[in-house]
């Protein structure tokens, strides 16, 4: 048989940095045969030893904390202080999912004629397919709840970033967890991401990535009326006030766009700014945009690396031709490595760089005129996934939070993501959501008893 490799390449350098062997079909099934297998101990496991289990897998990865980051500037070009956040959330998301096997109570409901109760069961096999955007933080958000619920896990990182995930599957071993609990799959999405879709054993997909394969997966898993959940892209606003803090306001969009590049699905890649305000906006933004240190990632005092490849950065590029409406730009290297410099167009609303995701650091800039013009440019997209509203008036805030159809919403802060509260999209930027208190429930079925007092 031969094995199909994939060079592992440093986007800051373009040098390849590993050779990966990408599994097959005979390979994930086998995986699958094993999850499958491992499953029936697994779900059987004390609940107190389930959860201890988790806790060690959280400190073996606390304990590797630097390496992981590392791996991930490296393979993903991520920034040393995001990388470490990154590794962090990891543990804290296993640690946070690690006292849940005690506490996943079922319900005692009155009926008449008996006793009611409802149980939560896992559901087997549980397949985790993940982008190349946050390798790290997504594979935990679909692993670590998945397992404290008592299913195995088999998962696919995305093929050009499959580093960290590999070393995670490394620790989960290191830390005790059994074998062929939580498996780590490098292969190609069609090959591997496809079979968990069509291979029976597995009961449940979980993917995040680009809405179209999304759409896909779930037409896929509708044949065996397979759970799934989608975390997909998006195209979220950031709508500015007049009455908002602006110096605040504008020092926090770059952030807010170009974090990790602005290849993050939460990313405010519109920033709609009240017309009476929108000059002096621009002009305070200009400084900050200028100002981001973009260049080697692994330098502490970095604000932005480079695109996670040559294709990305074409895909990119193709939003900002010639004679585009280009503000300003900040700067980037020049030479090897897949360097966009963070860029600030002024399109009008029917521009493609306004209404698609780019997945890069590009962000469009327009002027509204009130509140309802505000809220109508902001749902005008099939996206919703996140978004901000810089304003001081407490009742606005709260009317348009409550009018913008997205998931993830923040006031006066671009913040999206806290493992203690649910994530995901409204429209077609996901379905369910992750994260939070009540993530058990996308990886368990109720059960419900009914135990007679009056056997006849
Ligand atoms: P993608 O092409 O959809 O790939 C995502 C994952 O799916 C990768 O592991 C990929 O494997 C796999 N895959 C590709 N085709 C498949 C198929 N036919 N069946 C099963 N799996 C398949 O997305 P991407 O280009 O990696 O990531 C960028 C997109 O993801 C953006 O649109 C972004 O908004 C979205 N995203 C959303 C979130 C969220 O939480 N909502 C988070 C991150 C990213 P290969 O690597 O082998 O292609
Ligand atoms: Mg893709």
């Amino acid at each position: 048989m031969t094995t199909t490799v994939f060079d592992v390449i440093n986007p800051a350098t373009e040098e390849i940095i590993q050779t990966v062997p990408l599994a097959g079909l005979a390979e994930v099934d086998a995986a699958i045969a094993r999850a499958a297998a491992a499953y029936e101990s697994w779900r059987a496991i004390a609940p107190a030893d389930r959860s201890l289990l988790l806790r060690r897998f959280a400190a073996a990865v606390d304990a590797d904390l630097e390496n992981l980051a590392q791996l991930e500037v490296r393979n993903a070009g991520h920034t040393i202080v995001n990388a470490r956040w990154e590794a962090g959330n990891v543990r804290d998301v296993l640690n946070y999912y690690s006292a849940a096997p005690e506490r996943h109570f079922g319900k005692q409901i009155p009926v008449a004629g008996g006793v009611n109760v409802t149980f939560h069961e896992p559901l087997g096999v549980v397949g985790v397919i993940v982008p190349w955007n946050f390798p790290m933080p997504i594979a935990g958000w679909g692993f670590a709840p998945a397992l404290a619920a008592g299913n195995t896990v088999v998962l696919k990182p995305a093929e050009v970033t499959p580093l960290t995930a590999l070393r995670l599957g490394e620790l989960a071993l290191e830390a005790g967890i059994p074998d062929g609990v939580f498996q780590v799959i490098p292969g190609k999405g069609s090959i591997v991401g496809q079979r968990f879709v069509t291979h029976p054993a597995v009961r449940k997909v979980v993917f995040t990535g680009s809405t179209g394969v999304g759409k896909q997966i779930m037409a896929g898993c509708a044949e065996q009326v397979k759970r799934v959940t989608l975390e997909l892209g998006g195209k979220s606003a950031n709508i500015v006030f007049d009455d908002a803090d602006l110096e605040l306001a504008a020092a926090a969009a770059p952030g807010g766009a170009f974090d990790n590049a602005g290849q993050d699905c939460c990313a405010r890649s519109r920033i709609l700014v009240q017309r009476s305000a929108y000059d002096r906006f621009l002009e305070l933004l200009e400084p900050a945009v200028l100002g981001l240190g973009v260049g080697d990632p692994a330098d502490s005092t970095t604000a932005m690396g480079p695109l996670i490849s040559a294709q990305q950065l074409k895909t990119v590029s193709s939003f900002v031709p010639d004679g585009a409406p280009v503000a300003f730009r900040g700067k980037a290297p020049e030479g090897p490595g897949f360097w966009f410099p963070p860029t600030v167009l002024t399109p009008d609303l029917d521009a493609p760089s306004f209404r698609e995701e780019i997945f890069g650091p590009v962000v469009a800039v327009v002027p509204f005129d009130d509140e309802a013009d505000a809220i109508r440019i902001a749902n005008d997209t099939h996206y919703g996934l996140s978004g901000s509203i810089w304003t001081s008036k407490v009742d606005r805030a709260l009317r348009v939070a409550r009018a913008v159809e997205s998931g993830n919403l923040s006031v006066n802060s671009h913040s999206s993501v806290r493992y203690s509260t649910p994530f995901g999209g409204f429209k077609q930027s996901g379905l369910g959501r992750e994260l939070g208190p009540d993530a058990l429930d996308a990886f368990t079925e109720t059960k419900n008893v009914f135990i007679s007092t009056n056997p006849a």
